[in-house]
C-alpha cells in the first residue's frame, strides 16, 4: 500500500525536469521576451493539437474569455448564457465586458444542462459560454445546434479540458472560439499565467491579435483600442515543452480515473460517480465525485494524510457581488445540491496507482464498505 501523505498536487517534481531549465535558459539568452518566435511556434503547435486553424496566445485563461467575448462583439446591454458552477473567471469575464451572465443550471455530469438553454434565451442574448468542467466536454453538438437556430455566438471555456474530445473532435474546435488556460494548476501548465484562444475563423483570429496588443496594426498605428494581453515568450516556451508531454499526462490521468471509478463503484448509496460516455474523452483536470457526509469524509481523509479540494463550494449566483443579478438560493437547485456534495480527489500525473488504491480504500473504510 502507498505511503501517506498524498498531496493534492505535486508541481515540485514536474518542474524539477532539467529539460525545462534548458528551455527557460534559452529564452533568457534570446531576450525576445515579448511576442518572440517561441510564441508563434507554440501557437502553431497548439492549433495543430486542438485541430483548429488558428491559436493565439494571451495573458491568461481569464483574458482569453474576455478577449473572445469582445471579439464576437459582446458588450454593455448584452447577455451571455453560462453556468453557475464554474471557476469565478467565467462569469467575471462576462461582467468585465459590461454584459450580464445568464445562468442555466447544470446536469448530473456537472456541465450545462442543454435542455434548459432555449428557455433562457432573450432578445438581448448574444452568446453561449459553456464550460467543460473537470476536463469533461459539454454537449457541444447540442449547444451548436441551439446557437445556430438562434443566431448566437459560442465561446467554449476549455480552461480545464485541453485535449478532451467528442467523437475525436477536440474541444475548442466546436464553437466560434475556444479559451484555454496555462495556469500552473492546469493539465497543460506554464510556470506563471498564460492563456490561449483557438478559432477556425481568420477574421476572429485577426481581431484577437489586434485586441491582445493594444489594437496595433503596425508599430505606430492602431485599428482599434485594445489591451495588453500577450502570452510572454518564457511561458510559451515552457508550455510548448509541456505540450510534447501532454498526451502522456492525459493518459496517466485517464488511467488513474478509471482505477478510481472501478474501486469506488458499488458504493452508490454514499458515493455518486458521473456516468462516462464512450464517445467522449475526458481529461480529468479534476476527479470529482459526490459523497454523503462530505465534511466527515474530508476530516477522515485529512487524518489519513490525504489532501482533497472542493471545486467549487460557493455557486457563482450566490457570491456577494452576484446579488446585483437578483438571484436567490433555490434558483439553480442541481448546482446548489452539487456544491454541497462534490469533492475533488487527487489525480495529478505524479500520483501512482498505489496512491489511488490507498485513497479509495480509505474512502471505503470511512463508509464501512
Ligand atoms: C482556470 C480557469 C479559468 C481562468 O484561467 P486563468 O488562466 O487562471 O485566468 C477560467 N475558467 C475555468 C473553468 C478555469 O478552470
Amino acid at each position: 500500500m502507498a505511503s501517506a501523505p498524498v498531496k493534492y498536487l505535486d508541481l515540485q517534481s514536474q518542474f524539477q525536469d532539467p529539460c525545462l531549465w534548458d528551455v527557460v535558459r534559452s529564452e533568457l539568452e534570446s531576450t525576445q521576451f515579448i511576442l518572440g518566435p517561441k510564441v508563434e511556434t507554440f501557437e502553431e503547435n497548439f492549433a495543430d493539437y486542438c485541430q483548429c486553424e488558428y491559436a493565439i496566445g494571451v495573458n491568461s485563461g481569464t483574458d482569453a474569455l474576455f478577449i473572445a467575448l469582445k471579439a464576437v462583439g459582446v458588450g454593455v446591454g448584452d447577455e451571455v448564457i453560462t453556468v453557475p458552477n464554474s471557476f469565478i473567471a467565467t462569469a467575471g469575464a462576462i461582467v468585465a465586458t459590461g454584459a450580464r451572465p445568464l445562468f442555466v443550471d447544470v446536469a448530473m455530469d456537472y456541465n450545462m444542462d442543454v435542455s434548459l438553454i432555449e428557455a433562457a434565451i432573450t432578445p438581448r442574448t448574444k452568446a453561449i459560454l459553456p464550460v467543460h468542467l473537470t476536463g469533461n466536454p459539454s454537449d457541444m453538438p447540442a449547444i451548436m445546434a441551439i446557437a445556430k437556430k438562434h443566431g448566437l455566438s459560442v465561446i467554449e471555456d476549455a480552461a480545464q479540458s485541453v485535449g478532451a474530445s467528442i467523437n475525436d473532435q477536440r474541444v475548442g474546435a466546436f464553437g466560434d472560439m475556444g479559451c484555454f488556460s496555462l495556469h500552473p494548476l492546469k493539465n497543460l501548465n506554464g510556470c506563471g499565467d498564460g492563456g490561449m484562444i483557438t478559432t477556425n475563423s481568420k477574421s476572429l483570429c485577426e481581431e484577437v491579435k489586434l485586441l491582445r496588443n493594444h489594437g496595433l496594426k503596425n508599430r505606430d498605428e492602431i485599428a482599434c483600442f485594445g489591451f495588453n494581453s500577450r502570452l510572454d515568450s518564457i511561458q510559451a516556451a515552457v508550455a510548448n515543452y509541456t505540450l510534447s508531454k501532454l498526451e502522456s499526462i492525459i493518459s496517466k490521468r485517464i488511467k488513474l480515473a478509471t482505477l478510481y471509478d472501478s474501486l469506488l463503484k458499488g458504493a452508490s448509496e454514499y458515493i455518486t460517480i458521473p456516468s462516462r460516455l464512450p464517445h467522449v474523452r475526458q481529461v480529468y483536470h479534476t476527479y470529482v465525485i459526490r459523497v454523503k457526509n462530505r465534511s466527515g469524509l474530508i476530516a477522515y481523509l485529512t487524518n489519513h494524510q490525504i489532501e482533497t479540494k472542493i471545486h467549487y463550494p460557493i455557486p457563482i449566483h450566490l457570491q456577494g457581488p452576484a446579488l446585483q443579478f437578483g438571484h436567490v438560493r433555490g434558483d439553480f437547485p442541481e448546482c446548489e445540491v452539487q456544491a454541497k456534495e462534490i469533492i475533488s480527489l487527487p489525480i495529478h500525473q505524479q500520483l501512482s496507482e498505489e496512491d489511488v488504491s490507498y485513497i479509495a480504500t480509505t474512502i471505503r473504510g470511512f463508509y464501512g464498505l
